[in-house]
């Protein structure tokens, strides 16, 4: 008989005879097929398909698992715990709307379906994307986390002007019991205009000692709420860029040894990085900067510790990451896209402050870096290789939250002829941000269970994933690549990835588009 191999534990019964239940972990059988391709002399492309052999296996068990975040006080970090305290205590509010039940919209693992196959009359068939494979669900996790300033999240809920009134009037008695704890504060690395929120910082100027000491938080966290597992998510303002130093930041060797000198340019957010990957806490940068300098990611290679980033792909980027993608696939040629943005929340201010704009105008601009690189017929030395990209972000505080995006994609037709697409695009900037981070410490946490072997050789050991979580990317404006791989910034590619990989672990093929039951006969 063939395996019903998730009985019990999803609502998805896989029958794959390339699965199987070994003490509670799930081994499959994939089979990858790629193809190497060789650029010959005189511009022939040499293809050779290429297949290997892979067994896959994913732990079962769903741990109890904490989120920790830095930035906790913030729009993002106080938005988020609401939305999971009203989920979990099932708090329904009134809006001008009418009645509203608390809901992750938004967000792929909790919203979001994906095909499992065909019905028997040949219709495409779907299950909720998290019911393939035991995962996380949100209002499991337990919350908690550091911020510079000292207001407790009833206070800074209040502040942030997000949600409802209703809402926030009824979350608040869970709300005001959370309080971030004391951070690291350089104020070098964010803009000036923040100095008044920096209220609630550790001690001592020490940067080994911030290391330490955060480490002592995780641990503390992870056993007064009796957590298996403990993710920490930078949702903190954006800080500058770190300059990379030879002997400063290049190697891990040096990382550590250059916080231990307390080194001006080591930046707080790689301290957290750092403090997290030492203990094999996985890490995920949400904001713009160069958090993972190169000694950064060397430290996460030498212990295996995930780390994930940058930056909340949350509305315009997501946006363009589909667009253009879309217009250089139909061999239309943009040449130029201006990105215009305007809010009012904390973020816009910090923003405000040209070091900090710069980090996100990096971040912003990279999203297409992959797509003008797919495609030479478009971007050649002769037409020219390169978009114009312009970013431009203000700061309008009446607008509070509800972050404006215009965007203009100007593209070069046939026969010299130009198309132009404007977007207008505004909304609450953190109840799009929220669901993102929910996605990322499911998935985060979720990838940690799985590990993977070459078929081939019989002993060999089950490894986990490549430290830098890059399947993180469809949630992140500038993924963060293996060093010497260019990133995939394309959305609907970043969506395959994930659910071939989940098709794959549960004994399922790659997933296609062929539907040959409606196209033969
Ligand atoms: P926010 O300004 O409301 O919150 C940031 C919080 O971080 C503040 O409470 C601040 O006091 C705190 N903070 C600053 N430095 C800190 C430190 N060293 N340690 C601990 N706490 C610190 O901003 P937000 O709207 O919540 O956004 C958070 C980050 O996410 C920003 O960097 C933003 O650029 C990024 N981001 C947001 C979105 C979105 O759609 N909201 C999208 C992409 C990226």
């Amino acid at each position: 008989a063939v395996p019903d191999v998730l009985s019990g534990y999803t609502t998805v019964n896989v029958l794959s005879d390339k699965a199987r239940v070994v003490d509670n972990s799930l081994v499959s059988d994939y089979t990858y097929e790629n193809a190497t391709v060789k650029r010959l002399p005189g511009g022939k492309l040499e293809v050779t398909p290429s297949k290997v052999d892979y067994n896959f296996k994913v732990d079962l068990k769903v741990p109890k698992t904490g989120l920790m975040m830095v930035g906790l006080g913030g729009n993002n970090g106080s938005t988020l715990t609401a939305t999971i305290l009203a989920n979990r205590y099932g708090i329904n509010f009134r809006s001008k709307q009418g009645l509203q039940k608390p809901n992750y919209y938004g967000s792929v693992t909790q919203a979001s379906t994906l095909k499992l196959g065909v019905d028997e009359d040949g219709n495409d068939a779907y299950a909720p994307f998290n019911q393939i494979l035991p995962m996380l669900h949100p209002n499991d996790i337990v919350i908690g986390g550091w911020d510079i300033n000292s207001a407790n999240l009833a206070e800074a809920m209040e502040r942030s002007k997000v949600l409802d009134y209703d809402l926030q009037r009824q979350v608040a008695k869970y709300m005001a019991q959370i309080k971030p704890l004391p951070s690291i504060y350089y104020p070098d690395f964010i803009a000036a205009n923040q100095n008044d929120r920096a209220d609630n910082l550790i001690d001592g100027d020490s940067k080994w000692d911030h290391v330490m000491r955060l480490r002592q938080d995780i641990a503390d966290f992870k056993q007064k709420n009796e957590l298996e597992k403990v993710i920490v998510v930078w949702t903190a303002n954006t800080e500058r860029y770190a300059e990379i130093i030879p002997g400063v930041n290049d190697t891990a060797e040096n990382l550590i040894k250059s916080i231990k000198e307390s080194h001006e340019e080591i930046a707080p957010s790689t301290i957290f990085a750092v403090a997290c990957i030492l203990d094999g806490v996985s890490f995920i940068n949400g904001s713009p900067q160069n958090t993972f300098v190169p000694g950064c990611i060397e430290l996460a290679e030498k212990h295996k510790s995930f780390i994930g980033g940058d930056d909340f792909k949350s509305g315009q980027t997501k946006i363009k990451s589909v667009l253009a993608q879309f217009l250089v696939d139909a061999g239309i040629r943009p040449v130029s896209i201006a990105s215009y943005n305007h809010l009012g929340n904390n973020d816009g201010f910090n923003l405000s402050a040209p070091q900090q704009f710069r980090s996100k105008e990096i971040s912003k601009k990279s999203v297409v870096d992959d797509m003008i690189a797919s495609n030479q017929i478009l971007y050649n030395k002769e037409k020219g290789d390169h978009i114009d990209h312009c970013i431009v972000i203000k700061y309008v505080p009446a607008v509070g939250d509800s972050k404006v995006a215009m965007d203009e994609y100007h593209s070069e037709l046939m026969m010299g002829g130009h198309n132009t697409i404007s977007i207008h695009n505004v909304c609450e900037d953190s109840l799009l941000a929220s669901p993102l981070i929910i996605d990322l410490v499911v998935v985060c946490e979720f990838f940690s269970r799985v590990s993977y072997k070459l078929a081939a050789d019989e002993d060999a050991k089950f490894e986990q994933f490549y430290p830098v979580l890059s399947v993180l990317s469809y949630w992140l404006k500038a993924p963060l690549a293996r060093p010497g791989t260019m990133a995939v910034n394309g959305l609907n590619k970043q969506r395959a990835c994930l659910e071939n990989l989940l098709r794959a672990f549960v004994g399922l093929g790659t997933q296609n588009e062929l539907k040959l039951e409606e196209r033969l006969w």
